[in-house]
């Protein structure tokens, strides 16, 4: 649960997120998916409740774990790639050890993201998609349990979109990566998700497969949030 004054924003809600599994967040804007993810990741502190990852306690009321030590992967729109460093250097950041093994493990995902040529280029000289592919790489790189995705793709043109989340998607469920897609669209939920669970004023209100909920929605609110899809 979190407040921000006198308010409730993100209020009981519950969240099981499986490996090799795309759990879609829908909901309106406003709803509190960017905050529900803020709190898994552990950039913003929740007031009430309990956050597992891999069977493992990373936060209640009096404990908390890094986010940097939490086994979770971030793409964010806005979380944007280290201007200064090079596309190798960027995708190695969050890795420590033997060199060898980083520049391994760092040659290995830009092969994976089809970006094996571009190790010394700079982020300015790649397109959106492309920078958005090294992000990928670059959360990928430290095998997280969780991939934590709010709206990543939002900032790329229409044509470019669909083929990198495919993409995207494809190269996280091969590596078996529980992954929690926050949209607010939701032709975008139904094609991507294998779960999907319906956010509104702070609450899921239903969880399920696409299919059901779009068979059988909650309530009015629900049928019309729906009813844009054909
Ligand atoms: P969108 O689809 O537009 O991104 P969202 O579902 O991600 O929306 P949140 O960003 O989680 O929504 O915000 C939920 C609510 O909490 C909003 O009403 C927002 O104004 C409010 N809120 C978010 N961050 C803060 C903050 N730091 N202080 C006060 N209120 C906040
Ligand atoms: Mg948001």
């Amino acid at each position: 649960m979190r407040r921000y004054g006198a308010r409730t924003v993100v209020d009981h809600v519950s969240l099981k997120v499986l490996p090799g599994q795309v759990t879609c967040l829908l909901g309106p804007s406003g709803c509190g998916k960017s905050t529900t993810l803020r709190m898994i990741a552990g950039v913003e502190m929740q007031d009430e409740g309990e956050i597992w990852v891999d069977g493992a306690l990373v936060c209640d009321r009096v404990f908390r774990v890094p986010p940097e030590r939490r086994h979770i992967g971030l793409m964010f729109q806005d979380f944007a790639l280290f201007p200064h460093l090079s596309v190798a250097a960027n995708v190695a950041f969050g890795l420590s050890g033997d060199r060898a093994a980083i520049d391994r493990r760092v040659d290995e995902l830009l092969e994976r993201v089809g970006l094996g040529n571009y190790r010394e280029t700079y982020p300015h000289e790649l397109s959106g998609g492309e920078q958005q592919r090294v992000a990928l790489a670059r959360a990928l790189a430290p095998r997280p349990s969780i991939m934590l995705m709010d709206e990543p793709f939002s900032g790329l043109d229409n044509r470019l979109r669909d083929g990198i989340r495919d993409e995207t998607l494809d190269i996280l469920r091969e590596q078996d990566t529980a992954v929690l897609l926050v949209t607010h669209e939701p032709e975008e939920a139904m094609r991507m998700a294998d779960e999907i669970a319906l956010m509104r004023d702070g609450r899921i209100v239903q969880q399920g497969a696409p299919y059901n909920i779009y068979n059988a929605p909650v309530d009015r609110d629900a049928v019309a949030f729906f009813s844009d899809i054909n």
